[in-house]
């Protein structure tokens, strides 16, 4: 049994060269000829949009999307044995590229002690202290499913600590989709151009106020405007999800002095940046210290895993200590914290020179690129660490009024150019790239000579 698990879970490194098509398929009449076509055909039946999650679906750039067969490292492969250098990295979580072994193993272990419990277990303590020990300014912590989880239980929790209950977010920040956040969001909701969403009562989405990012001034005058009303200030400490925008000097710093002087708590959303900017995250970076925490991606290393914390006096406030209701069937699952372990136990200091060192080098032969292709002064390249974003409009951009002046068309041009030559990168312009451990010298030579010539195809009209 163990066996077959194993060899299940960790497919044979792919070879370098392409791999062979499979046998051919049966063709019907008028049937597409491509496994991923005839699969995504079949998904739109009985799935919306052919995808569980809607940046998927391409629906921004046109096309279809591949369906995925197997990963490794840094190469995802799709259906038709086509390879890609993956840059969207399941959008955060493969820190350390596909099915590490680390945590292959650790879950290959979890999977034999059982899948689900329903009872507190060791690894959840374990993971509990990795966790407050990595990032100090979180006490305690709540193990969810999800960032989206994560992230609606942190404001439920800061509504009832203060008593107030405006939530106070940044347009083109996304903290998953829960109703409050539904609102002025970034990355899918951005892409598809919704300015909030149907379904979300229009008293609850007025209870969302909205600021610019690095923009001190919007945010004083919204709380002039709702003086002893908003709970909680929550931003992505470093935009992730309208591209990459770094905060300003002086920002974050900011956002903490006017939530102390205000009465209102400072929720860092960490669900990209935790554990990757630096082991302790963006607040480690920046050294500044929110109340309140979310965390996913990264901490579950691929499988479902959410985190809430902060604050012990806060937390002491989520039942059953307290009386904000918050629970889950799968909460704290052991698969998914085996792979948490696993992941935490690996950052070590080089993990982050080896992913800094990468992602100069990426971003370097980029602006190589862009010089020797004489488009410079088109594009703008935004990045910190291992995550950056190629804007096809001049900078700086520093919130998402700029973001939103990128050429849509160049954009999906250049996806489209990418692609084609392998490389993979999110369907859509409001997204980052992210760079992980695997990626190798070859993935980025491969990576620059595409982007060469997708750049070409994505300043030529056609
Ligand atoms: C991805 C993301 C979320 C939502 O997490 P899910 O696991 O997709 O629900 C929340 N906040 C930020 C900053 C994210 O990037």
């Amino acid at each position: 049994m163990a066996r077959k698990v194993r060899r299940k879970a960790a497919p044979a490194v792919p070879k370098p060269k392409k791999a062979k098509k499979p046998a051919a398929p049966r063709r019907r009449r008028g049937r597409p000829t491509k496994l991923s076509d005839q699969l995504f055909e079949r998904a739109k039946k009985r799935m919306p949009g052919g995808v569980s999650s809607p940046v998927r679906s391409f629906r921004s750039v046109g096309g279809t999307p591949f369906f995925v067969k197997k990963a490794k490292g840094s190469v995802i492969v799709d259906a038709d044995g086509n390879r890609y250098v993956d840059y969207v990295m399941s959008y955060g979580p493969l820190l350390f590229g596909h099915a590490p072994k680390a945590v292959l193993s650790a879950v290959r272990k979890a999977l034999a002690r059982g899948t689900s419990y329903g009872a507190p277990h060791r690894g959840e303590v374990e993971l509990a202290e990795r966790v407050c020990r990595l990032v100090p300014s979180m006490e305690k912590v709540r193990f969810v499913s999800s960032g989206t989880e994560a992230a609606m239980s942190a404001v439920r929790l800061a509504r009832a600590a203060t008593g107030r209950d405006l939530v106070l977010k940044f347009s083109g920040c996304y903290h998953g989709h829960a109703d409050s956040f539904l609102v002025a969001a970034g990355s899918g909701v951005a892409t598809l151009g919704i300015p909030g969403s149907p379904g979300v009562p229009s008293d609850l989405a007025r209870a969302t106020v909205t600021a610019r990012y690095n923009d001190l001034a919007s945010v004083e005058a919204l709380f002039e405007a709702h003086r002893g009303k908003i709970a909680v200030l929550a931003v992505e400490p470093v935009a992730a999800n309208m591209g990459v925008v770094l905060p300003k000097p002086g920002f974050l710093e900011g956002l903490r002095r006017i939530a102390d002087r205000e009465g209102a708590l400072l929720l860092f959303d960490e669900v990209i940046t935790g554990f990757r900017l630096a082991a302790g995250g963006a607040q480690e970076v920046y050294g500044v210290r929110p109340d309140l925490t979310c965390l996913g991606k990264i901490l579950g290393g691929g499988l479902p895993v959410g985190a809430y914390g902060g604050r012990a006096d806060l937390m002491a406030q989520v039942a059953p200590d307290g009386p904000v209701y918050q629970a889950g069937t799968l909460s704290g699952n052991p698969l998914a914290v085996a792979a948490g372990i696993a992941m935490l136990d690996s950052l070590r200091p080089e993990v982050y020179r080896q992913l800094e060192k990468t992602s100069a080098a990426l971003e370097k032969g980029m602006r190589k690129v862009h010089e020797e292709t004489g488009v410079s002064d088109r594009l703008t390249l935004n990045r910190i660490g291992s995550i950056l974003t190629l804007f096809f409009n001049p900078g700086p951009i520093a919130d998402f009024d700029d973001v939103k002046r990128s050429d849509g068309p160049a954009f999906t041009r250049w996806f489209h150019g990418l692609r084609k030559r392998g490389v993979f990168i999110a369907p859509a312009a409001f997204e980052a790239m992210f760079v992980s451990t695997a990626h190798t010298a070859k993935d980025l030579e491969r990576t620059l000579a595409a982007h060469r010539e997708a750049l070409r195809e994505a300043f030529t009209e056609s």
